[in-house]
């Protein structure tokens, strides 16, 4: 007999899981399902972004910036410290107990808002019928007239570099050594390469990125890139562009890397490997024969501009199905497919998600690059702005970077807003606010902002736009 509920979520991450709770709010009887384990091989709620990515990633991100303060920063405000050490079981120690803390804040959250977790791994077969096959060996049946999958995403593997947990890893063992690496390889100058390499960099390791690409963050609008690239090469990091990884062997010595330039091959030796080449929905296992629910070429969940699979009641969200791979874009997947399912209007909008990458300086974006609105036709617009010329950036000792907006030539809306700087993370609001309520590089010129905030370099830059910023020539 199987048991009976509303809604059966399969995926705790910050889609899965917040979907969850939305339709318990919404009244509706819910069950969500988790495979994953924490580092003590306990259950643990809240997906990778709990246990292995957002949260983690940030808590070492924030050790590590603290102690590079320390050493590099500090002295400008006339503060010493005599030879600062790091202690890396201590930094580990204070992210597992961020992640224990949160990944078991949804377990209660589940218990309040009487969602139903089932701990196992969910296969959908036809008919909304979910079997779970439990850590203890058991199988439980549930089924649904809904059925949301929430299934994530898993690192990509390259077959030459073979995770092994010890010399060569992905963010889970990027996010657990024991001590500091002294020679650290990157493949990948995405988001997570940047972000752990950064960490890593930041406590003493000598960092190489390898990225295939010519281009150094293609994603990013080029000015942004432009003026991250500058900022990171003074931290040291040593970012190979064009380099194309083709062989990674494990010796004594560590692991041995070949790398082409498109000129000639060339070796690199290090100590560890951080394979971040991006990462594939992790929906094997997850349909059993004859459900219809299609997958595309990459593994995604076919779904339409609702998150609707075609199959009646099934949706799916996150990581794995199209769009940004960023735990945000899921959350507000989760909350939107459990409102249509209740019967409410339910809708994502992909064009105003913001992207962050947490380095220093700190990356964010809303909207389309310069080069988008290039290649689609798009008249524009620009006016940028430098954390140099404003005054709380430069008390603070962070004068790096700029703040970009981009117009539409005819219209004035603001179409992207881009920036790198002190803080941007929290900045980049402004813009997906604006962005929501159509709004134009005037609006924003006109409204009062703060003085002294980082987020004047916002209004001056939308000021710009229109060739009277203040702060600068224009
Ligand atoms: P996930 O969080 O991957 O959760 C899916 C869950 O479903 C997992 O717990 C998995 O075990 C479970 N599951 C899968 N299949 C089954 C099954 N068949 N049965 C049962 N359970 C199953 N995004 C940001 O927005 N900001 C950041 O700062 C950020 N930092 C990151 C740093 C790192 C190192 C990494 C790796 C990722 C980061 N991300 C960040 C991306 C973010 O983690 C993901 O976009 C987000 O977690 C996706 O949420 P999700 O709910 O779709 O899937
Ligand atoms: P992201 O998708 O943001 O996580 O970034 C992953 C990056 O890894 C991309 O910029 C890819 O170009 C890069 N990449 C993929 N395969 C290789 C490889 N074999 N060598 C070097 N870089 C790679």
């Amino acid at each position: 007999m199987s048991e009976q509920f509303d809604v059966i979520v399969i995926g705790a991450g910050p889609g899965g899981y917040v979907a969850a709770i939305r339709a318990a709010q919404l009244g509706l009887k819910t069950a969500c399902i988790d495979a994953a384990l924490g580092k003590d091989d306990k259950p643990a709620l809240g997906g990778t972004c709990l246990r292995v990515g957002c949260i983690p990633s940030k808590a070492l991100l924030d050790s590590s910036r603290q102690f590079h303060n320390l050493t590099h920063m500090f002295a400008d405000h006339g503060i010493s410290a005599e030879k600062p050490k790091m202690d890396v079981g201590t930094m580990i120690g204070r992210k597992d107990k961020i992640v224990k803390q949160f990944t078991g804040g949804i377990a209660m959250l589940f218990k309040a808002n009487k969602v139903t977790p089932f701990y196992g791994f969910g296969t959908l077969h036809k008919g909304n019928l979910v079997k779970v096959k439990q850590h203890d060996g058991s199988e439980v049946e549930l089924k649904a007239a809904n059925v949301i999958l929430a299934a994530g995403s898993d690192s990509i593997e390259l077959p030459f570099a073979k995770f092994d947990g010890e010399r060569i890893v992905d963010n889970v063992g990027g996010l657990d050594f024991d001590k500091v690496p002294k020679r650290l390889g990157v493949i990948g100058a995405g988001v997570i390469g940047l972000e752990l390499g950064s960490v890593w960099n930041r406590l003493g390791s000598e960092v190489t990125i390898l990225e295939a690409l010519p281009e150094f963050l293609a994603a990013a609008d080029a000015d942004i890139a432009k003026a991250a690239a500058k900022e990171f090469k003074k931290q040291g990091l040593d970012i190979k562009l064009g380099a194309k990884v083709g062989k990674a062997e494990v010796k004594k010595d560590g692991v041995h890397l070949t790398y082409n330039d498109g000129k000639a091959d060339h070796k690199l030796v290090v100590d560890k490997l951080l394979v971040a080449v991006g990462r594939r929905a992790a929906t094997k296992g997850l349909l059993a024969e004859g459900t219809e629910v299609k997958l595309d070429e990459r593994g995604m969940v076919e779904v339409d501009e609702h998150n609707h699979t075609g199959v009646d009641g099934v949706w799916a969200i996150g990581d794995c199905v199209r769009g940004p791979m960023l735990a945000h874009k899921a959350t507000e997947e989760g909350i939107a497919v459990a409102e249509l399912i209740a019967g409410l209007p339910g809708h994502v909008n992909l064009d105003t998600v913001p992207w962050v990458i947490y380095t220093e300086p700190e990356i964010a974006w809303v909207g389309k690059t310069e080069k988008q609105c290039k290649d689609e036709g798009i008249p524009v617009r620009t006016g940028s702005f430098p954390f140099a010329a404003i005054g709380r950036a430069v008390a603070m000792n962070e004068p790096a970077g700029l703040v970009k907006v981009i117009a539409h030539a005819e219209t004035d809306r603001i179409v992207g807003m881009h920036l790198v700087g002190a803080n941007v993370s929290e900045l980049v609001h402004s813009g997906v606010i604006a962005m929501e309520f159509n709004g134009a590089a005037d609006d924003l010129a006109r409204i009062c902002f703060a003085h002294p905030t980082l987020s004047e370099a916002v209004h001056e830059a939308a000021m710009s736009v229109d060739k009277r910023a203040i702060h600068k020539a224009n």
